[in-house]
């Protein structure tokens, strides 16, 4: 049994489920993610399939996401359209003390009116974030034209990150399930982040598929130092039991897995950050 491991990086730590089943499911969740000093956690009210199947709890989930951040925490959700953002941070404007939010779309979710739409909704709450990230598709210019849409809404880039999520493989041909579901493309989100000077998370999650992969990218990404990789955090799913759980159960980890990962990356923080400015409290909003 490891221990759990209370997080203070000057990191994006975003951790819970893949997306939010049931009150008990999200507030236990909550209460994980809240013994560690996770700030932000997911919990997705709206899940786009590729086929037709669970899409997610939707509406009937925010009075959960409410109680999660009446805890203290920063409850994060995918949302399809501008509409849902707006009915969510209205929703948590109205009901919680101390808001906050983080609202994001999904990779394929790639309509540029609703992007610039969803940014002017989470523009008008200084407590909420936006975060976007890469299509799945590997282009460059497309991912550097969805950060252009988002910013003509005005808002501050302090307002928004990216999240790098890796690009399809381009085939459903049945694969080694060694290989990775999406592929990282780190030259490529180096170069978006620093030329366009704006915070980038890493998803292993969705670029690992297994959980061997997660740990396997998640210790990749973390030695930044060793391979000039530098995120400004992470995204990860975790779930009470991942083995039941109603969407990607193959890649969510455990909060044990998870805190096997933390232990790690703050012993590396720490190296790194006695020859360094790296350090100070988790990045929260
Ligand atoms: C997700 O966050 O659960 C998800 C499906 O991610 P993506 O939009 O990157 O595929
Ligand atoms: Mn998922």
């Amino acid at each position: 049994m490891s221990k759990v491991v209370k997080l203070n990086l000057n990191k994006i730590i975003i951790a819970g489920p893949c997306a939010a089943e049931t009150r008990e499911q999200v507030l236990k969740s909550a209460r994980e993610a809240k013994k560690r000093g996770v700030k932000i956690l997911r919990a997705s009210l709206w899940k786009p399939r590729t086929e037709p199947g669970f899409e997610g709890v939707k509406e009937a989930g925010i009075p959960w996401l409410i109680e999660v951040a009446k805890m203290g925490l920063t409850p994060g959700t995918e949302v399809l359209n501008a509409r849902n953002a707006k009915t969510v941070l209205s929703a948590i404007a109205k009901n919680v003390e101390n808001p906050s939010a983080l609202i994001w779309i999904g990779a394929r979710n790639q309509n540029h009116d609703e992007q610039v739409a969803i940014a002017k909704a989470v523009k008008k709450y200084p407590w909420a974030r936006f975060m976007f990230k890469n299509q799945p598709w590997r282009h460059e210019k497309h991912w550097r034209g969805i950060l252009k849409h988002v910013l003509s809404s005005k808002i501050g880039k302090d307002k928004i990150f990216l999240s790098h999520r890796g690009f399809d493989p381009g085939t459903d041909e049945p694969r080694d399930p060694k290989l990775l579901r999406n592929y990282p493309d780190y030259k490529m989100a180096m170069r978006v982040k620093t030329e366009e000077d704006v915070d980038m998370i890493i998803d292993p999650s969705h670029m690992g598929g297994t959980v061997e992969n997660v740990i396997k990218i998640t210790k990749e990404a973390m030695r930044h130092k060793e391979n000039g990789i530098s995120f400004d955090g992470f995204i990860f799913e975790i779930h009470p039991n991942p083995t039941v759980a109603w969407t990607d159960a193959k890649q969510q980890l455990t909060w044990e897995q998870f805190d096997e990962l933390m232990e790690e990356y703050i012993k590396l923080q720490n190296k790194y950050s006695s020859k360094s400015k790296e350090s100070g409290a988790q990045v929260s909003f």
